[in-house]
C-alpha cells in the first residue's frame, strides 16, 4: 500500500503532467455557451471565432469557403446540454459569408431533433444538417422558422427535401410565398452567391401559429421536451415567432431585438416592435438566456432588448417631430443621427432606410 507521502507524489507528478500538457482542455468546450469545433478556426486561417457565445463582445468573423464540401460541420458553440447554436456573421450577405450572416440552432432530444431556422441557402442548411449529424444520430423532426426572412428561412428547403421534418411558421408565410419580395431577394441571391442558391424554392409550412398576437402559445413537445411556440405578430417581416424551449429556459426571439449590431426596419410595423418587446421583457424577464436572430445569445437583463426598443421608440418619436414639423421625407431621414450607434455593424446601411420606414408609418397614422 502506497504510504500518504507516495500518494502525494503521485499527485503533484500528475498536476505538473497535466501542465505541462497545456491543462485539461475538456474544460472550455463543456462550459456553457462554448464553440465545440475551435479546430474549424486552424483549418480555415481566416476565421475569428469568439470562443464562447454567451454575453460575447468579440464579433464572429466566419469565411465561408465556396469550395467547402457539403459534409464538413460549420462552427458551432452549445448553450446547454441539450442545446446548440450557429452564431452567424454580423453583416449583410457577401460573397465572402456566403449567407451565413444570420444565427440558427437546434435542441436534441431522445426522440428527434427541433431546428430552429435554417440559414440562408440550401448549401448552408445542408452543412447545418452535417453539423447536427456530428452531435446525434436522431433524426430532425421539427423545423421552426422564426420568420420568412432570406437569412433566416431559405435553407428550409433542404429539410423539406430530408423528410420527416415537420416545418412550423406563421401564417404570414403564406403571403411571403407569392410575394414580389420573395423573388428580388431570391434573385439577389442567385447573382451574389448561385451555386449555394441551388435548388431553392419557398416553403409553405405545414403547421401555422395563428394563435392570437402575443397570446397562448402552440406547445410541441418531443423526447420529453416542451417547446412553445408563440406568434408575435407582424412586426419584422410577413410574420414573426419567438420560441421558449421551456425545459432549459431559453428563449429564442428571433428579430425581435438584435444584438452587436444596428436593427433593421424595412418589412413590419415598428409599434408592434415595441409592443411585442414589452411583452418578451415581462414575460420571460428572468429567463436563462436569449438568443436573437443576429449577434451573442446574451443573459438576464437583456440590454439587447431595451437598447433595440430605445432606438425604435426614438426613431419613431423623432420621424413624428419631423412630421409635425413640416419636415419633407429627405429632410427627416438626413438629419436623423444616433451618434451611439453610429460604430455599431450595419448602422450605415440600415439606420436611413430605418428612418425612412418609420417616417412613411408615422405620416400614414397622422394623415
Ligand atoms: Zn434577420
Amino acid at each position: 500500500m502506497a504510504t500518504p507521502a507516495a500518494t502525494r507524489h503521485l499527485f503533484l507528478f500528475c498536476i505538473l503532467l497535466l501542465l505541462m500538457a497545456g491543462g485539461p482542455v475538456q474544460a472550455t468546450g463543456a462550459e456553457p455557451g462554448a464553440l465545440q469545433n475551435p479546430e474549424f478556426a486552424q483549418r480555415h486561417p481566416d476565421n475569428r471565432l469568439p470562443p464562447n457565445a454567451i454575453d460575447a463582445q468579440a464579433l464572429p468573423s466566419i469565411v465561408v469557403r465556396a469550395d467547402a464540401p457539403d459534409n464538413e460541420p460549420l462552427p458551432y458553440y452549445r448553450l446547454a446540454p441539450d442545446t446548440y447554436f450557429f452564431y452567424g456573421n454580423i453583416a449583410q450577405v457577401d460573397e465572402h459569408n456566403r449567407g451565413f450572416n444570420g444565427n440558427a440552432g437546434f435542441i436534441v432530444t431522445p426522440d428527434g431533433v427541433v431546428v430552429i431556422d435554417s440559414l440562408g441557402t440550401p448549401r448552408l442548411a445542408r452543412r447545418m444538417i452535417a453539423t447536427i449529424r456530428a452531435v446525434t444520430d436522431q433524426p430532425v423532426r421539427y423545423l421552426i422558422l422564426t420568420h420568412t426572412h432570406p437569412d433566416h428561412a431559405y435553407g428550409a428547403v433542404t429539410f423539406r427535401e430530408l423528410g420527416g421534418v415537420t416545418i412550423i411558421g406563421h401564417p404570414g408565410t403564406l403571403d411571403y410565398l407569392g410575394s414580389e419580395t420573395l423573388a428580388e431577394s431570391a434573385d439577389y441571391r442567385r447573382d451574389l452567391i448561385g451555386d449555394d442558391m441551388a435548388g431553392f424554392e419557398g416553403v409553405p409550412p405545414d403547421v401555422l401559429v395563428d394563435r392570437p398576437r402575443l397570446g397562448t402559445p402552440r406547445r410541441i413537445e418531443l423526447g420529453g421536451k416542451h417547446f412553445d411556440v408563440y406568434n408575435v405578430g407582424t412586426h419584422h417581416s410577413h410574420g414573426d415567432l419567438v420560441v421558449h424551449q421551456v425545459d432549459a429556459d431559453i428563449v429564442w426571439i428571433s428579430d425581435l431585438a438584435f444584438n452587436q449590431r444596428t436593427t433593421f426596419m424595412g418589412d413590419g410595423d415598428s409599434g408592434q416592435i415595441i409592443a411585442a418587446q414589452d411583452w418578451l421583457l415581462e414575460t420571460f424577464a428572468d429567463a436563462r438566456l436569449m438568443v436573437p436572430g443576429h449577434g451573442s445569445a446574451q443573459t438576464a437583463p437583456f440590454p439587447m432588448v431595451t437598447e433595440t426598443r430605445a432606438y425604435v421608440q426614438r426613431l419613431r418619436d423623432e420621424m413624428a417631430e419631423a412630421i409635425e414639423n413640416g419636415l419633407t421625407l429627405s429632410e427627416a431621414v438626413n438629419r436623423s443621427h444616433f451618434p451611439e450607434w453610429e460604430g455599431s455593424r450595419l448602422y450605415e446601411e440600415n439606420h436611413r432606410r430605418n428612418a425612412s420606414f418609420v417616417y412613411l408609418e408615422m405620416e400614414m397614422a397622422l394623415f
